[in-house]
């Protein structure tokens, strides 16, 4: 694996640069930023900035060209994804979309549902939210009882879900429901969020606007069509779009540019060369650091084409710990940093603290790191 970014791949993340400066308005930092990207607003804002992204061939560069894209390398797709990040994610929730929405439809949709969904989230104005955990299945997702009963051509879906993101203003949910009787024998269906029958409840949280809501089913009808894969066997199709996910928001690159900043500001108050601080900022260095290579080592096997592995779980642990640390030595040791309204900061904060819940928890990502990478049993 060679670390260091080629000549190509640092223009490449120069006129990712370029365009944001370009893109986004005046009052991106001030008014939209702080608001959270489920926000409303943020929404809204994300509807129009999608397609000028698509436009200059920054939204899904890195899909196929049949699909809108160029067939650029996921290495592209990183540093663009950490570009956006550092600037707040005006892409809103269409980092899903285009990151693992999109390409787990390109491996398991059928020709019509890529048909129907692929060119809309290439054209970058379409809203997803993702229906997976209930209020008794978060970690043991298998044990979730959202059921779809068949009836006619399609199905009826009964049930409720919780924590999702995005939902009072997504236009379509991924959803997950049980086909079966057996644990797993659980189908993904995509709902488009007007089907009558469908109702979001948000409520409020720790993390910004749009993130936590329930979503209730009742006698939603949905056709055989809107069903990816087969009746009763998405448990592999999950897997795929949660290994993704996993690695799919760069808070390494964030946390480690604040830390920077953290450093600039203590120098500048002259207590840079204090031995506790200095020990303790190196330690989150090599944190990040870590954290940043063990991502590309994921990257890396995306880009040759192997199969999801443990390695994202790892990943995400070590991302997850120098963020805290980071989060932690920042209150302690140069608290006004994350009370002077930096918009990036406290969503750093509060979705550092949320980045060890979703997307499976910390404790989550050490069973599967016990159980994939050192064959050890599973336990009762
Ligand atoms: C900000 C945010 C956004 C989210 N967005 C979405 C979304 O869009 N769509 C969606 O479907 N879900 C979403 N989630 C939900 C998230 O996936 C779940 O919260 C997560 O999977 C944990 O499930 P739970 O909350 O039911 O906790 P539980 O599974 O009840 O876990 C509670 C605690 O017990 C621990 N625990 C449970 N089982 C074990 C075990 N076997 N071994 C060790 N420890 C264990 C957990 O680690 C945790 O600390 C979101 C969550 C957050 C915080």
């Amino acid at each position: 694996m060679e670390f260091a970014w080629t000549a190509d791949q640092q223009a490449y993340r120069a006129h990712v640069r370029d365009a944001l400066d370009e893109l986004l308005p005046d009052n991106w930092g001030t008014h939209y930023a702080p608001q959270g990207y489920g926000s409303a607003d943020q929404i809204a804002f994300s509807r129009e900035f999608g397609p000028k992204l698509a436009e200059r061939g920054l939204l899904v560069r890195h899909w196929p060209a049949e699909w809108g894209g160029e067939s650029a390398d996921p290495w592209e797709q990183f540093i663009l994804a950490e570009e956006m990040k550092w600037r707040g994610e005006p892409r809103g929730p269409q980092y899903m979309n285009v990151n693992w929405l999109g390409p787990t439809l390109m491996k398991h949709g059928t020709p019509e549902q890529q048909q129907e969904h692929l060119g809309r989230i290439a054209s970058g104005n379409v809203i997803w939210c993702q229906g997976y955990s209930e209020p008794g299945a978060g970690t043991d997702l298998a044990a979730l009882q959202t059921r779809a009963e068949p009836k006619g051509n399609g199905y009826v879906v009964n049930g409720q879900k919780i924590w999702t993101s995005y939902s009072p203003f997504a236009d379509f949910c991924f959803l997950l429901a049980r086909t079966g009787s057996g644990r797993k024998d659980i189908s993904i269906f995509l709902v488009p969020m007007d089907t009558p029958g469908i109702e979001v409840k948000p409520f409020p949280g720790l993390v910004g606007d749009g993130h936590l809501n329930e979503v209730f089913f009742t006698d939603v009808e949905v056709p055989g069509s809107a069903r990816v894969g087969e009746e009763g066997k998405a448990w592999d199709i999950i897997t795929y779009a949660l290994s993704f996910e996993r690695v799919g928001i760069p808070r390494y690159h964030v946390g480690r540019k604040l830390l920077d900043r953290a450093i600039a500001q203590l120098d500048r108050e002259g207590r840079g060369n204090d031995p506790i601080i200095k020990a303790r900022v190196g330690r989150i260095v090599a944190k990040f650091e870590a954290a940043r290579l063990l991502t590309y080592v994921v990257v890396d096997q995306r880009a040759k084409g192997a199969p999801p592995s443990v390695d994202a779980n790892v990943s995400r642990i070590t991302a997850s710990e120098a963020c805290t640390d980071l989060t932690n030595f920042l209150m302690e040791y140069v608290p006004d940093c994350l009370a002077d309204g930096d918009a990036i900061l406290r969503e750093f904060h509060r979705g550092n603290i949320a980045a060890t819940i979703a997307a499976g928890t910390y404790e989550l990502q050490l069973n599967m790191i016990a159980r994939g990478a050192l064959d050890l049993p599973r336990g009762n």
